[in-house]
């Protein structure tokens, strides 16, 4: 969310947002083809109120209320199952991002060692997290 910087229209209600408000923007794709047929990709932003941006996230999941894309599926697990389950989460997130860390050094500055260690890390979340509900699919 941030403030109008320019007066802008909502993508929801037609309205004017007015200068100083808030409002949010959301960056949205949309695929196409050009005149060759080949796929193209547009983006482009669309402005909200925030009470519309609520409202309109809403009527979308109305128009589609059992496929769940992004895997929030409810596990069928107790809470502290659960809980242990989020804390395996945060700790892979947290494994993933100190590697990245270390991809993003120049080649000569890479340390081979603590990679491959970092990666043993993620197995071992592997093996941790399955009696919680299992191993997410996107861990590949
Ligand atoms: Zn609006």
């Amino acid at each position: 969310m941030k403030v109008a910087r320019q007066r802008a229209t909502c993508h929801f209600c037609q309205q004017p947002i007015i200068k100083g408000e808030y409002m949010v923007v959301c960056k949205w794709y949309k695929k196409t083809k050009n005149k060759a047929k080949e796929p193209q990709t547009w983006s482009f932003f669309k402005r909200f109120h925030p009470q519309c941006w609520i409202d309109q996230a809403v009527e979308e999941l109305k128009k589609r209320p059992f496929t769940e894309s992004r895997g929030r599926k409810k596990l069928g697990i107790t809470d502290s199952n659960r809980d242990a389950r989020m804390a395996i989460l945060r700790r892979r997130a947290s494994v993933v991002q100190r590697i990245r860390a270390e991809a993003k050094k120049p080649q000569d500055e890479q340390n081979f060692d603590r990679i491959v260690h970092l990666g043993s890390l993620l197995s071992d979340l592997k093996v941790e997290i399955s009696p919680f509900g299992g191993v997410p699919k996107s861990w590949g």
